[in-house]
């Protein structure tokens, strides 16, 4: 039998880094936001008794270092079951190390899909206790929609959805981030107010205005990323609300409150740039397809 998933990508409305923890973890406070570009996770069961992984992009790893591979794994543990055959393989739309979170809702669909594949029935509240041991973004990637994440990441609650007519995602060709070198940037910056609070009322006044001026990242700010800052001022040019990065980047996301100017900003950023989306904000996290 063959399961496919959607696996979504998320941005970050805002992203404030609130502390660092004894175990070395950072706790966070963010929005985070599932968006219509998907990673596509097929799921099917042989006899081999093992986990095969196979992906469409160069840089992901296609062993047990996959988080696909991680969360099957969790899965089986989970269940108490022996590790069962299935090959997993990855339909990579989202940019990898981006800060949009693609091997994390890979790892999500993964859950999900074993779930539907072997019939284990599990409720929503067990499949997100496997992922919680999968990673931080792992949880919110099995929910989507519009989420207020604290925490690690994994403290979830839900908030009035944001909704526009279109978000435009660029990531800079080179430029990509290691997530253990930005933290080390976060750790250096001031402290100031949280960012995510005001987000939170923001969402509450559906205001467009006032939820885009009040994007904010603290990765952004520490990283100061020039590839970030020129693929902003083209965002800003093209009249979007408010643009920003999100997670660690180096992705960069603008709002629009109107599709063709979505659709020309698209355009003119599709000139210089490979990894340039068109999408909307979903609903959702992770589903069947
Ligand atoms: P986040 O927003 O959660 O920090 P990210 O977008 O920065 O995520 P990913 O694309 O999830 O980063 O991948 C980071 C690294 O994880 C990659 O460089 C890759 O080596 C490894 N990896 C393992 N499994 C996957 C997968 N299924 N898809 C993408 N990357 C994976």
């Amino acid at each position: 039998m063959e399961v496919k998933v959607l696996a979504p990508a998320k941005i970050n409305l805002t992203l404030d880094v609130t502390g660092k923890r004894s175990d070395g973890y950072h706790s966070i406070a963010t929005i985070m936001q599932a968006v219509n570009l998907y990673d596509t996770v097929t799921l099917s069961d042989n006899d081999s008794g093992i986990i095969t992984i196979s992906c469409n992009y160069d840089g992901v790893p296609c062993d047990d270092r996959n988080i696909c591979a991680k969360a099957a794994y969790r899965f089986f543990d989970y269940c108490k079951t022996e590790v069962k055959g299935v090959h997993i393989d990855i339909d990579k739309k989202i940019p990898v190390q981006a800060g949009l979170a693609g091997g994390s809702s890979d790892g999500a669909a993964v859950i999900l899909g074993l779930n539907k594949l072997f019939n284990t029935m599990l409720k929503p509240a067990e499949m997100f206790s496997i992922a919680e041991k999968i990673g931080a973004d792992v949880p919110f990637c099995l929910q989507g929609g519009t989420k207020y994440c604290t925490g690690i990441g994994t403290d979830i609650k839900k908030v009035p959805s944001f909704n526009c007519e279109g978000i435009v995602i660029c990531k800079p060709d080179t430029v990509s981030v290691s997530t253990a070198e930005a933290y080390k940037k976060v750790d250096a910056l001031n402290p100031h107010a949280c960012y995510t609070d005001e987000m939170i009322k923001a969402l509450y006044s559906r205001d467009m205005f006032l939820i885009s001026a009040t994007l904010f990242n603290d990765f952004e700010l520490a990283l100061k990323i020039p590839e970030v800052n020129e693929i902003k001022s083209i965002m800003l040019k093209s009249k979007a609300r408010g643009a920003g990065m999100s997670g660690s980047g180096s992705a960069v996301f603008a709002i629009f409150t109107s599709q063709r100017r979505a659709q020309k900003c698209y355009d003119k950023l599709k000139e210089t740039y490979n990894d340039v989306f068109l999408c909307k904000p979903v609903k959702d996290g992770c589903k069947i397809s």
